[in-house]
């Protein structure tokens, strides 16, 4: 019997009825004799609601303040939690993430975690406590802010608290039953996986699969945290994301490939007539840089003999896409280049697998699937373990569903369930 720590997403704790259900759940592993450690999401679409209120009374609101209101989210659904433990007759107290001891930089909005001081959590465990946590948030080192650590933060609350407190599992509980080889929303003949390797979750966290966020898959693996991703919905065992899969089970043979995914979060912004000298990649991207932008896939078409101009484009969240676009502006006057476009409507498929590696043939059955849905690519980028390409955002569908049947992953057995969240 152990320390566990255990995540719920806003879609379990959508509303009181979810909150009492989700309480049952904790208290059982309570009851079973482990000390329980709970980090919890904002209930439902709360976060959404709390930006879309931010941005109507400040179009780019300031990081300190934003951070304050959305984590307002959280402490709203660990106070219930604890207060429907506590009902059912257990003890229970909720703590915030910067009473936690969750420390970060100052980066307001996509804050890094730098060290966890569980000291309360210890003791709270120690009186006979369930411990609640708000996820998301911490406090930074120098400033004594409030931080977040960036949409879907909770999961890497909850790793970086099983670490810090030596926890042998970290459960994620979600709306679905495990990692599914598509997104169960999108393809409803998607398989779930018994396991994953961090390495192939980590290709797919980065290409798009809201499962798990990436920092935190990064996370557990530095720490080598096994993580359980499974429903609260369902009694039913999920997903083990581990460098092993568990009793050493690992398949004959290793699947060519792991899954596919789709990310339509992100805009493309290509920068026309850019000279074609040394140097101009370099300030279009330092100036991005300076922004403190993470971009994603870049592209340099081969610049025209006659007028020596060549267009670079390159994607990054649309979140960024305004700051990205006044920052290229400015830098306008360093880079002769001859105007900036921006577009929304795209999406990007990625197919992952660390199979890849050894197995010919597999970008050309994926360009086949891709074509024979009649969609056209327009950006391309790989790694040794996964193929991307960007797509106009309506084909994003179809092809998921076209490479997913390409591959021989639709499922021949049950349909995936859904059981919560909208997906938003
Ligand atoms: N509530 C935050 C969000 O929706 C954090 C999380 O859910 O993990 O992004
Ligand atoms: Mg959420």
């Amino acid at each position: 019997m152990g320390l566990v720590v255990q995540k719920y997403g806003g879609s379990s704790v959508a509303d009181a009825e979810g909150i009492k259900r989700v309480a049952r759940r904790i208290v059982d592993t309570k009851k079973a004799g482990h000390q329980v450690v709970v980090v919890v999401s904002a209930m439902g679409d709360t976060t959404d609601e709390l930006i879309d209120l931010a941005e109507q009374v400040a179009p780019i609101p300031a990081g300190r303040e934003f951070d304050m209101l959305l984590t307002a989210g959280e402490r709203i659904s660990m106070a219930l939690l604890a207060m429907a433990i506590k009902s059912l007759g257990h003890e229970a107290q909720s703590f915030t993430g910067s009473q936690a001891g969750v420390i970060t930089d100052s980066v307001h909005n996509k804050a890094r975690i730098i060290d966890v001081t569980p000291g309360r959590i210890r003791t709270a465990l120690d009186e006979g406590n369930i411990a609640i946590v708000a996820g998301f948030q911490g406090v930074s080192q120098d400033k004594k802010d409030i931080t977040t650590l960036g949409r879907g933060g909770s999961d890497t609350t909850a790793v970086a608290l099983a670490a810090a407190l030596d926890a042998g599992v970290c459960e994620i509980y979600t709306d679905v039953d495990g990692v599914f080889t598509a997104d169960p929303r999108v393809v409803k003949k998607a398989r779930k996986m018994d396991w994953i390797a961090f390495e192939d979750m980590l290709e797919l966290a980065s290409s798009g699969s809201k499962v798990l966020l990436h920092r935190c898959v990064e996370y557990a693996r530095r720490y080598n945290i096994p993580i359980h991703v499974r429903s609260s919905f369902s009694g039913l065992p999920g997903t083990w994301v581990s460098n092993e899969p568990p009793q050493g089970e690992r398949p004959m043979e290793q699947a060519i490939i792991s899954g596919v995914s789709h990310d339509t979060s992100e805009a493309k912004i290509t920068v026309v007539g850019v000279p074609d000298k040394p140097g101009e990649a370099a300030t279009i991207f330092r100036a991005i840089a300076d922004a403190e932008i993470n971009i994603d896939m870049v592209v340099q078409n081969v610049s025209a003999a006659a007028t020596g101009l060549t267009d670079i484009s390159f994607t990054l969240p649309k979140a960024e896409g305004h700051k990205a676009m006044e920052a290229l502006s400015k830098a306008q006057t360093v880079i002769a280049f001859d105007s900036l476009r921006y577009d929304d409507q795209i999406g990007k498929i990625s197919l992952v697998g660390a199979g890849m590696k050894t197995n010919p043939g597999v970008t050309a059955t994926f360009f086949e699937a891709l074509s024979n849905a009649g969609v056209n690519i327009e950006l391309i980028s790989t790694s040794e373990i996964r193929i991307s390409v960007v797509t106009r955002v309506d084909d994003v569908k179809p092809a998921v569903q076209a490479v997913h049947s390409a591959f021989g992953l639709d499922s021949d057995s049950d349909e995936a369930v859904v059981y919560g969240g909208t997906g938003r």
